[in-house]
């Protein structure tokens, strides 16, 4: 059966509309919500079932872990097992946000949630949707982006649809995401502290406030794996993806293969004249986020099948754009 897709208001939530969503929570179903970064398949986090029905949803592997999302700090207290000092002031300066914190996990939260690891990954995100319900379920909320495994991250309730349809019972609509790049994620048990995921909050921003913060994360298919859910393909669209100087997009499109095309081409500011489907992007890193996704999800939709990319500034501003380009781009 497809999902029911109901529209919600971004700011100020229908309180019918959002128990109506904890009740089919509670009730151990699964609800696709709109959060700041990209929507969220949320299921309970503090119960297998609801979790064995988010990974079979997704088609994800048990070996990588979910997120758990809360309300506030007071409630990622009450699920974890310790909570490290920095943790306080990283949510004290960024929640609700994009910010994931890795902490110790506490008893009430299944092995299932982390993968079997004794540290669990939690955040409360800045949507008023997300947070009316975590309020409304009175339960931490697990929620990884409600696309595939591997494919790229919902940023609309449509995305949501296409990819995942037939396997959950709700989608909320509050409209496009705000950020449209996942949370960063900061592994506060680690000394130094260390980023896991690149994301939507800022390296400068995070500098800020843990100036020891080791910011390079580790390398996807590194081995051992430093963590675990960092396949380097991810966030993949259908279509290959190859990321390109300015100056080689025409003689790269020109050298393609028939069953190479058709081919698209995302360009900085104003499009170059060619012989292709262009989307021109915006040169500032946060808008080009929040178009990222949406503009990979509507060349799939085209059914494109080569995506030459301009290559984004080497700049910090622009990591976390880099590394989803990267991942896009991976090999099978
Ligand atoms: P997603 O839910 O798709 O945004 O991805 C969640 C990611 O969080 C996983 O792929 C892991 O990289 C990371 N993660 C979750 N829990 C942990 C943990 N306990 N330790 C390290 N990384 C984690
Ligand atoms: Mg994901």
């Amino acid at each position: 059966m497809t999902a029911r897709v109901v529209q919600v208001d971004a700011t100020h939530p229908d309180p019918e509309v959002v128990g109506a969503a904890a009740r089919i929570l509670l009730a151990g179903g699964l609800v696709a919500m709109p959060t700041e970064t990209v929507y969220g398949l949320a299921g309970l986090a503090d119960r297998e079932d609801s979790l064995a029905r988010i990974f079979a949803a997704k088609g994800r592997p048990a070996s990588h872990p979910l997120i758990a999302h809360v309300p506030d700090l007071p409630a990622a207290r009450r699920i974890a097992g310790a909570w490290p000092p920095l943790a306080t002031r990283l949510a004290a300066e960024f929640w609700p946000g994009p910010l994931t914190l890795v902490v110790p996990r506490g008893p009430s939260i299944p092995r299932m949630l982390t993968a079997g690891l004794d540290t669990m990954a939690v955040r409360a995100p800045d949507h008023a949707v997300a947070l009316a319900l975590l309020h409304a379920v009175g339960h931490p909320l697990a929620a990884p982006s409600a696309n595939p495994y591997q494919r790229v991250s919902p940023t609309t309730a449509a995305h949501v649809l296409e990819g995942l349809g037939e396997r959950v019972d709700l989608i909320l609509d509050a409209g496009p995401c705000r950020l449209g790049i996942e949370s960063t994620i900061v592994d506060v048990t680690s000394d130094p502290p260390r980023i896991l995921r690149l994301g939507s909050l800022g390296l400068d921003q995070l500098h800020a406030v843990v100036p020891d913060l080791l910011a390079e994360p580790p390398r996807a298919g590194s081995h051992p794996a430093p963590a675990p859910g960092m396949a380097a393909r991810h966030y993949a669209p259908r279509a290959r993806l190859r990321i390109v100087r300015r100056a080689a997009l025409a003689e790269l499109l020109a050298a393609l293969q028939p069953e190479e095309r058709p081919a698209a081409v995302l360009a900085f500011g104003r499009a170059p004249r060619l012989a292709a489907e262009v989307r021109a992007l915006p040169q500032d890193p946060e808008r080009y986020g929040r178009q990222l996704f949406a503009v990979l999800h509507e060349l799939d939709a085209l059914q494109v099948r080569t995506v030459l990319v301009e290559e984004p500034p080497d700049d910090t501003a622009w990591a976390a754009i880099r590394d989803r380009l990267r991942r896009a781009s991976a090999a099978e």
